[in-house]
């Protein structure tokens, strides 16, 4: 009698994958990050596509500030203390390279100003980057 471990086996056969090669499927050897995007640029090297992206996937935060009343909800509720305040000007600041994209702050704002984004390219050598913070 096959065990549920055996069922999931033959059940995983027929299963799509849930993730692929991505950016490229072979990276060509000794190549650089940059160097890769040149070569992308030139044709030389063809990008895989990503996967679909899930219904409900939760990528970097979307920050409506204009909307934001400055109650502080999501600083109290954020795990990870990814989101700071900023008393003069009773808005939020939120740092990507912290957020464990938790969707916490989210739910918990009274106003609906923040949104999780299908955007999930995140990667950045530096953590201050300005693609990594949320203001
Ligand atoms: S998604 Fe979670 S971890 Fe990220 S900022 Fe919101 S509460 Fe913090
Ligand atoms: S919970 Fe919403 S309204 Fe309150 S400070 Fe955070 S982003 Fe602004």
């Amino acid at each position: 009698m096959p065990t549920p471990m055996g069922f999931e086996l033959i059940r995983q056969l027929f299963h799509k994958p849930a993730t692929n090669c991505f950016p490229v499927k072979y990276y060509p050897d000794k190549t650089t990050v940059t160097e890769l995007m040149k070569k992308v640029q030139d044709g030389e090297v063809k990008i895989n596509s990503p996967v679909e992206i899930p219904e409900k996937f939760r990528g970097k935060i979307i920050y409506e500030r204009e909307k934001c009343i400055g109650c502080k909800l999501c600083v109290r509720v954020c795990p990870s203390r990814a989101i700071q305040f900023l008393p003069e000007e009773k808005k939020i600041k939120i740092r990507i390279d912290r957020c464990i994209f938790c969707s916490q702050c989210n739910d918990v704002c009274p106003v609906n100003c923040l949104h999780m984004s299908e955007n999930f390219l995140l990667a950045n050598e530096d953590r201050f980057d300005s693609e990594m913070i949320v203001e």
